[in-house]
């Protein structure tokens, strides 16, 4: 559902120039006048879940088994792989150590 934006102290259609006091009418009003633009906001939204799940994540199938990683500055470090996180992981060294690394420095996974 498309949310109704308040400016200045009316409710405003997001597609249109429609305004009114009431956020009930502007919802009704999307629904009756703007049908193809919330059928759209739906293909869209179901496509860009569709596409989430299945994006492939082989750093995910190393999550805490013991590792290797190589940083683009030639950095070594081996340790547990903690790899959940989107954009980082967490590698528990043998020395007791933690690190967080950007995934985007890791050049290379070796799994020990
Ligand atoms: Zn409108």
């Amino acid at each position: 559902m498309s949310i109704p934006v308040k400016e200045a102290g009316l409710w405003k259609c997001p597609y249109c120039d429609f305004k009114a006091y009431s956020k009930a009418v502007v919802e009704h009003h999307i629904l009756e006048q703007h049908k193809e633009k919330l059928k759209e906001r739906k293909r869209k939204e179901r496509k860009r879940k569709r596409e989430e799940r299945e994006e492939v994540d082989y750093v995910m199938d190393l999550d805490h088994k013991r590792v290797k990683i190589i940083l683009h500055d030639g950095r070594e470090f081996t340790g547990k792989l903690h790899s959940k996180a989107r954009y980082n992981i967490k590698l528990e060294t043998d020395d007791g150590k933690l690190y967080v690394i950007n995934k985007a420095y890791v050049v290379m996974y070796i799994p020990e």
